[in-house]
């Protein structure tokens, strides 16, 4: 989905995979295996050095939850995980969304989490049941659902915006 938005993407498995990127992506899969993935590499210090130097972070599904605050931190958000119960372990939902146009986005919702509780930095993109499913704060966007599964990419246009912006400030500072 970048790379058809005209991003150089690449996969990162080791700490200096992080060196250079303008952003990072945490995809979405099972929260439990990232985390343990992102220990036994020795990756946290390079993803919390990358978010404290002010580049944008991409939590979906599970990276969702890896960002929240009962992980990474990254983010003043809780995750609570599975949150749709066993009748909706996967459905698909249109959602407006704030910040990418009227149109409704698509989204594939698999065994996906919602947002329980946000710090008042925090701000709400879409709900859904009830719940925050998008939010983005502190430089880190963050969805419940699986964004790079429909031919939509309208979020990944959103973070690659600011990326840029991220890019330009930083730019401006130096
Ligand atoms: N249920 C998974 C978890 O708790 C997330 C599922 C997903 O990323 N689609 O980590």
């Amino acid at each position: 989905m970048l790379r058809e938005l005209g991003a150089e993407a690449s996969e990162v498995r080791v700490p200096d995979g992080l060196d250079g990127l303008d952003g990072l992506v945490v995809p979405g899969g099972e929260s439990t295996t990232i985390s343990i993935g992102i220990e036994s590499a020795g990756l946290e210090p390079a993803i919390r050095a990358h978010h404290e130097a002010g580049r944008p972070v991409f939590g979906t599904c599970a990276g969702m939850i890896v960002c929240d605050d009962a992980h990474l931190g990254l983010i003043d958000a809780t995750a609570t995980r599975n949150a749709f119960g066993r009748q909706l372990q996967s459905f698909e939902a249109d959602l407006e969304v704030e910040g990418i146009g009227d149109e409704p986005l698509r989204a594939v919702f698999i065994r996906a989490p919602w947002i329980e509780r946000h710090g008042p930095g925090v701000e709400v993109l879409a709900s859904y049941a009830g719940h925050p499913v998008a939010i983005r704060g502190g430089g880190v966007l963050a969805c419940a659902f699986h964004p790079e599964l429909t031919d939509d990419p309208r979020l990944h246009a959103l973070f690659m915006a600011m990326t840029t912006s991220a890019r330009e400030r930083q730019g401006a500072e130096r």
